[in-house]
């Protein structure tokens, strides 16, 4: 298919108008125009173009791409060795941010659940864009029973904080670096709240408000949309679609 229908489509299929991000949804790095096969990453790093040019990828699609907000303008650097080598290679950059992480199909959010088994998983209705989700599990399970079962499905091991004699049942979470939304979590009500990142204050913020609280990685929990977009143009418009895993232990 051609580079302007992927574009429109995705952004269309992500809801992109909707968002307030922190950096450009859609194309954000322009290569050749026919597009038959696609390489799909967690972050645009140079081992991940440099796969995606191993396997004569036309596009590649990322949850981090470039261009945040407050990063240096300029092309130089690291910076300029990622894009010059998309650019020596006419291989297109989409990045999807926040409509990757809220897509009630194929977001981290929805996927992360599939993959943990979480059940009925609901967006929540007062955080802003559909970020926090809210489940429940088949059987309750004590936070021992539920960290080993995290760190087994996303082959990483899980930092749990909370009083490990409390059962859980109900869950809220968010993929990546949503620590602070474990004030949203709280007011929920539900047993454990789960996000990728973790900081110092969040072991205070879990102690004090009595409840669970699991990081279990930034990219390991923001693996699953990814994929799933891929898997999703690859059966939609017939692309080759080959998702490559840089290992990364944050
Ligand atoms: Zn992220």
């Amino acid at each position: 298919m051609d580079r302007h229908s992927l574009s429109t489509y995705l952004n269309e299929f992500l809801n992109v108008a909707k968002f307030k991000d922190y950096a450009p949804n859609g194309l954000q790095v322009q290569g050749k125009n026919a597009i038959r096969t696609i390489v799909t990453g967690v972050t645009a790093c140079q081992p991940l173009i440099e796969q995606a040019i191993a396997l004569n990828a036309d596009a590649i699609l990322v949850h981090h791409g470039f261009f945040w907000k407050n990063e240096p303008e300029v092309l130089t650097g690291m910076k300029y060795k990622r894009i010059k080598a998309l650019m020596d290679n006419n291989i297109n950059l989409f990045g999807y941010h926040l409509p990757l992480d809220a897509h009630h199909g194929v977001g981290n959010n929805v996927q992360l659940a599939q993959q943990l088994g979480i059940l009925n998983p609901t967006v929540c209705e007062n955080v802003p864009q559909d970020l926090l989700w809210h489940g429940h599990l088949m059987q309750t399970m004590s936070a021992s029973e539920f960290n080993a079962h995290i760190s087994q499905v996303l082959k990483r091991p899980a930092l749990h904080i909370g009083d490990s004699s409390k059962p859980i049942n109900t869950l809220a979470w968010c993929t990546g670096g949503a620590q602070d939304y474990i004030d949203y979590a709280v007011k929920m009500g539900v047993d454990a709240f789960i996000s990728g990142e973790v900081s110092e204050r969040t072991y205070h913020s879990a102690m004090e408000q009595n409840i669970h609280y699991f990081a279990a990685g930034h990219h390991a929990t923001e693996r699953y949309g990814i994929q799933a977009l891929g898997q999703h143009l690859a059966d939609k418009f017939g692309l080759t679609h080959h998702f490559v895993d840089v290992v990364n232990p944050v």
